[in-house]
């Protein structure tokens, strides 16, 4: 009996910062493994094929779908995302835990089918520093900006659905708060079978 690994699920709205905050916990915790999704967006230029994604054609996502390889899968603005389900079931069975950085839609679906699951979400500090940062940006009209804003306040509203909240003000607070969730629920007592067997032995 292993002890098993955590199935840590983090969400937030874009612009608060949780694919840095994910990156400084994956730094301090290489034992962690980084779930790669599958999507079929176009690559960026930052975007390294296995590394930041999977792309994928459409018929080959689908194919995903059909063949009911992902864990969880969503779609929005045109494009699909899906966590490709064997590497991560895989790795908590070893006893690895398993970060998934993924949108609202699919760590409720995560959370649907492995109870287990921990979710956490990460807020800005108030939304108008959301707000302030889009603005400052200067890449969106006024009209985008108020879209987005509506966007973020329904993202909010489903944050009661998990079990986590970090705030992310300062970033060093923020990756020790995620660190202390990840930590805490590996020493949940249901996780420890073989601590309590070398123990008992
Ligand atoms: P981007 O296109 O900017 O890389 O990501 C857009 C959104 O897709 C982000 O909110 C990100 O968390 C979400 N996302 C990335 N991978 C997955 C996935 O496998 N499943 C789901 N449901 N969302 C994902």
């Amino acid at each position: 009996m292993k002890n098993k690994g955590v199935l840590l699920v983090v969400s937030g709205p874009s612009g608060v910062g949780k694919g840095t905050v994910c990156q400084q916990l994956l730094k301090a915790h290489p034992e962690v493994f980084f779930s790669v999704s599958a999507t079929t967006r176009k690559m960026r230029e930052i975007d390294q094929e296995g590394v930041t994604y999977y792309f994928k054609t459409k018929e080959e996502f689908e194919q995903m779908v059909a063949d009911d390889a992902l864990l969880e899968w969503a779609t929005f603005c045109d494009n699909s995302y899906g966590t490709p389900k064997a590497p991560v079931l895989e790795r908590l069975n070893e006893g690895t835990s398993v970060l998934l950085e993924i949108d609202v839609q699919g760590a409720l679906q995560v959370k649907k089918n492995y109870p287990d699951a921990v979710l956490v979400f990460i807020l800005p500090p108030s939304l108008s520093t959301l707000e302030e940062r889009l603005r400052n940006r200067g890449t969106e009209t006024e009209e985008t900006i108020q879209v987005r804003m509506k966007q973020y306040r329904r993202e909010f509203e489903q944050a009661t659905a998990y079990q986590y909240l970090v705030i992310n003000d300062d970033l060093s607070k923020a990756v020790c708060d995620l660190e202390a969730v990840l930590r805490a629920e590996q020493m949940r007592t249901e996780r420890c079978q073989q601590i309590i067997e070398e123990v008992f032995e």
